[in-house]
């Protein structure tokens, strides 16, 4: 069956308010026409990202009751650390309170200035890191990942060819490691085969460089295998999991992701030594090794967390709802990032509204209009968030792409808010001719897209 038929029902609700056109117009304008500015009740469906907004299960809640709160050596740590080690396969299991705190520890432990990191794509946080120790973060993902309209089974590949030059260039000396993101978030959330983590292995092997997984979405990455990959349709996701994981040295992991918990993340790696220095780093700044900034009852909800994301009933669901949303909305002409991905869908805002002009920034165009229109946060991932200021002229200097992000919480909507959603977005692209650019009224100078202030233009 296709209709993607939630695998759960509803123990506990949470209201969501509506508000009225003519309320949104006030609210964003308050807000600055700055999505981020507003208050979360005012907003019916909030698709701004899936980081810490999954749905904890019954079963998770009743392990929070189970938290063992000494200060070391809970309980709870332990079940974590067995649930990390018999999925992923590292031995030293380190706490975190979040994913870049783990890049963080690993980069500040092993990243020397001067030194390089190649990635299929650096995650913002990963590449900030790694330029915060004064060394250089470089993508080498296949080049069918920076077409959105080319259709690849596995387009957070990485390009063997990229990375054997990266290694040529610089030099062994200077490549503490190579990571790989699973699945490549800022590609568009899409997959990396076995066969390329295979190769990738067979690289990092050859120059006896460490090779270490982004793993934030490694089960839906697991998924995509078991659907896409020859080999692997018989397999077990915990299976396939295992033997990916298996060609690698170590992994960091934001558990808000597949840990379906709202705070949490870890460092896990074989290497002893390694383990050891980055403990006492981790006691300096998070706390005990056997908590790492988290509660007891915050680690068994990871535990718990990390065995229901391998589930396939579940996972099918989640890979089906992001594929519905973006199934209706190709039929309804609206140009999207192809094929979509594990946890969100990309609407091409460039060729949605080509009337506008990228300094105008197109994106943040459309997520006001979808807010005031329909109650819908997604989030502007263009010129607003990336573009620079020419010194020079002062214009902005555009990315490549611009594009409006809705990313999918987990277990938390139904399929009929994405029909909502994809109701909408139909909406505005049949009226998208009305829709105008905005300027800035006051930006920052990092991360502008967080603070920054615009007003329609005239
Ligand atoms: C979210 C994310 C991180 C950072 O994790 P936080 O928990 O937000 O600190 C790192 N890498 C990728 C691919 C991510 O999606």
């Amino acid at each position: 069956m296709k209709f993607p038929a939630e695998p759960f029902r509803i123990k506990v609700v949470e209201p969501i308010k509506s508000t009225t056109v003519t309320e949104r117009k006030a609210l964003i304008k308050k807000a600055g026409y700055n999505i981020f500015m507003l208050p979360a009740d005012s907003i019916f469906i909030d698709l701004l990202t899936d980081s810490g907004t999954s749905a904890m299960s019954d079963n998770q809640w009743a392990g929070m009751m189970l938290g063992d709160e000494s200060y070391a050596g809970s309980k709870n740590y332990y079940h974590f650390e067995e649930t990390v080690r018999d999925i992923f396969g590292f031995q030293n299991v380190i706490p975190t309170h979040q994913g870049r705190v783990a890049e963080n520890l690993l980069f500040s432990t092993i990243v020397k200035e001067g030194d390089v990191v190649p990635n299929n794509i650096h995650f913002d946080t990963t590449r900030a890191n790694i330029e915060h120790q004064k060394a250089q973060a470089v993508n080498c993902v296949i080049d069918e990942a920076l077409n959105p309209e080319t259709l690849h089974p596995f387009k957070g590949n990485m390009d063997i060819g990229k990375l054997e030059a990266v290694i040529q260039k610089y030099g062994v000396q200077r490549i503490p490691l190579i990571l790989l993101t699973i699945t490549n978030n800022s590609g568009g959330g899409q997959p990396v085969s076995m066969a390329n983590v295979k190769a990738v292995s067979a690289v990092a092997k050859k120059y006896n460089i460490p090779l270490f997984f982004d793993s934030c979405r490694f089960a839906e990455n697991c998924y995509f295998i078991k659907e896409r990959e020859e080999g692997y349709k018989n397999k077990s996701i915990i299976e396939i999991a295992r033997e990916l994981f298996s060609y690698g040295d170590g992994t960091t992991m934001s558990a808000k992701k597949d840990g379906l918990v709202n705070m949490g993340g870890f460092l896990a790696m074989n290497n002893d030594s390694l383990a050891q220095q980055i403990t006492n780093m981790l006691i300096l700044i998070e706390g005990f090794r056997t908590y790492g900034g988290l509660a007891g009852r915050d680690l068994e909800a990871i535990a718990r967390g990390l065995k229901e994301v391998l589930d396939e009933d579940y996972l099918r669901f989640r890979i089906q709802q992001t594929d519905f949303l973006g199934q209706m909305l190709i039929e309804q002409g609206i140009p999207i990032i192809k094929p979509v991905g594990g946890h969100a869908v990309y609407i091409d805002a460039k060729r949605f509204l080509p009337h506008i002009p990228p300094h105008e920034f197109p994106g943040v165009a459309l997520i006001v209009e979808l807010y005031t229109r329909a109650g819908i946060r997604g989030v502007e991932i263009g010129s607003l968030m990336f573009g620079r200021n020419d010194p020079e002229t002062g214009k902005t200097i555009a990315p490549e792409l611009e594009l409006v992000r809705l990313a999918i919480p987990r277990r938390v909507y139904t399929s009929m808010h994405m029909q909502y959603t994809s109701e909408a977005l139909g909406e505005i692209y049949n009226d998208r001719k009305s829709l105008r650019g905005y300027q800035i009224t006051y930006a920052p100078e990092m991360l502008r897209h967080f603070t920054a202030k615009l007003k329609p233009m005239n």
